[in-house]
């Protein structure tokens, strides 16, 4: 009998998308990732209260696939709402914390091929973002603002590839450097579910490998990686669930096609 997974939760309003899973252990044990937005942590809220019956004892584990403000910008007022949700970042997010390495910036011809469209294209969501900047600071990959680490809560930083993922049975974490060096997805065997980050997105209708991206070699390698694992449905960091498809990772599209 397939156990592994009962429900995921997509949810918009921040600027990158949030997931919510419902893991095998049932609702008592959610996990939020890439809670990018004080909006994002109000909906979690709403879903956990108005699903999950209240309490606020359910989620478990709030995580993200990278440490770029619109993925863990509103995890602060999450934590507010479960204050026992445990909060556990990939294991190199440790160093942009405590200011040992600094996040990665990209070329700056890969912000305009990369960044311009996706941001054009969410520019109604433009509002939540700016709230998310001016709340807290971090995570922001631009030459004078990474250097602010300021998050508001004590994280763990301890998932790697090689570990199980807490509260989440059946999903392995998959490193993919390449749009930063922290990147990473979550991947679900069972049921052939992929939580892309902002490795593959689909601001174009079938998955893109993201364009903005620290290194190019990387990120393509990543993709390698990635094409090896059978997946039938993407959930990627920006744009539309690309759900049903036969092969989906057969029509993302690649960076220089
Ligand atoms: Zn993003």
């Amino acid at each position: 009998m397939k156990g592994e997974l009962n429900m995921i939760h997509h949810i918009e309003g921040g600027y990158a998308n949030t997931y919510l899973i419902e893991g095998r252990e049932g609702p008592s044990r959610l996990v939020g990732i890439d809670v990018g937005s004080n909006l994002a942590a109000e909906k979690i809220k709403k879903i956990v209260g108005e699903d999950y019956g209240g309490k606020g004892g359910g989620l478990k584990l709030i995580t993200a696939t990278h440490f770029h403000i619109d993925h863990i910008g509103g995890i602060a007022k999450l934590k507010e709402f479960f204050p026992e949700a445990e909060i556990n970042f990939f294991h190199m997010v440790e160093k942009y914390i405590s200011g040992e390495e600094r996040l990665a910036i990209p070329p700056f011809s890969r912000w305009v091929m990369g960044l311009v469209p996706v941001v054009s294209r969410i520019k109604h969501q433009f509002r939540n973002y700016c709230q998310s900047f001016a709340s807290r600071k971090a995570g922001i990959p631009l030459p004078f603002l990474r250097k602010y680490t300021r998050i508001g809560y004590e994280p763990e930083c301890g998932l790697a590839e090689s570990r199980d993922i807490p509260f989440l049975p059946g999903w392995r974490l998959i490193t993919t450097p390449g749009h930063t060096p922290d990147s990473i997805c979550f991947y679900n065997e069972e049921y052939k579910i992929l939580i892309s980050g902002d490795t593959i997105l689909n601001m174009e209708g079938t998955g893109e490998l993201n364009r903005f991206c620290h290194s190019a070699e990387d990120i393509e390698t990543s993709f390698k990686k990635l094409s090896s694992l059978s997946i039938e449905t993407i959930y990627p960091g920006h744009g539309n669930p690309i759900v049903g498809a036969k092969d989906p990772m057969a029509k993302v599209r690649l960076m220089h096609s």
